[in-house]
């Protein structure tokens, strides 16, 4: 039996963009789904012009992330305490409860008592590349990457009392580094305000890119959750503008590199009984 799923990402609609395809196909198959989101994307812009609070604007894109979770049918959705730290630079950084703030150990001991609690087979998260290199992307990949080989040591407690559990699959969801690439070259990207080192580790080369996964049957469920991430997507949004074809792509296939466990062994095909990234990986459907 394929076994649960935790997504754990920084910002709301980080979930969606990067997994929500395989969220769907998950519920569908009867696969207990949790998202965890350390913040509630307090920094973000907004498509609503009064909207301009960061702590009310948490308030909405919490609400917009249940939302576009209930189009998949996921349910567990569950928030940690930490504030948006916003694009680098920003001065929202300095925030006392700002993620990038919280020491990496302190971010994983939450994530352990979570972990130990959903004791998922599979765990997704962003990789070192954090897409494009947001501080709290990277922030949370480390602290996650902690976070799983700490649930499963017994002798590790922090806070987290419950019992050890060891995850069956840890992986890092992406973007192909060609796609990011070649959006860049467009006039009026966003991505041009990135610093050169954040360019210099855009997603991930094809080459490395473990599964790909077809998620056509799925689309229109994740059309439906990016629709709900309205203060970012919705017309006047920072996401409005995104090209079609960018968003169509999107809304074609997810990219995964599977990351090493010190417990892990190479993939077999049995992977696929509990497995739900190995599962789908080795399904192609007819669009
Ligand atoms: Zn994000």
């Amino acid at each position: 039996m394929i076994g649960p799923l935790l997504a754990i990402f920084p910002h709301p609609d980080d979930e969606t963009f990067s997994t929500a395809g395989v969220m769907a196909a998950a519920v569908e198959r009867g696969v207990p789904v949790t998202v965890i989101s350390a913040t509630r994307g307090e920094a973000g812009e907004s498509s609503i012009p009064d909207l301009d609070d960061p702590e009310r604007l948490g308030v909405v894109r919490e609400r917009e992330l249940r939302d576009a979770m209930q189009q998949l049918g996921v349910t567990d959705v569950r928030f940690l305490t930490y504030r948006d730290s916003g694009m680098e630079g920003s001065p929202e950084a300095q925030h006392p409860k700002a993620l990038v703030r919280a020491p990496v150990e302190a971010v994983a001991t939450k994530l352990v008592t979570h972990i130990r609690a959903v004791r998922p087979q599979v765990i997704i998260t962003y990789g070192q590349d954090g897409i494009y290199g947001h501080p709290d992307h990277l922030h949370l990949h480390y602290a996650a990457l902690q976070a799983v080989v700490s649930a499963a040591d017994p002798a590790y407690n922090g806070r987290a009392t419950s019992e050890s559990w060891q995850s069956a699959r840890l992986y890092f969801a992406t973007a192909p580094r060609e796609d990011l690439l070649a959006m860049l070259e467009r006039p009026n990207s966003p991505l041009q305000s990135l610093s050169p080192a954040a360019l210099a580790n855009l997603g991930t080369p094809h080459a490395d890119i473990t599964h790909v996964i077809d998620i056509g049957p799925w689309a229109e469920k994740k059309r439906a959750a990016i629709a709900a991430h309205y203060t970012q997507t919705g017309e006047g949004g920072p996401l409005a503008d995104m090209p079609q074809e960018v968003v169509e792509r999107r809304l074609a296939r997810e990219f995964f590199v599977r990351a090493p466990l010190p417990w892990s062994s190479p993939e077999t095909p049995a992977d696929g009984e509990l497995d739900i990234i190995a599962a789908l990986a080795g399904e192609r459907h007819p669009h």
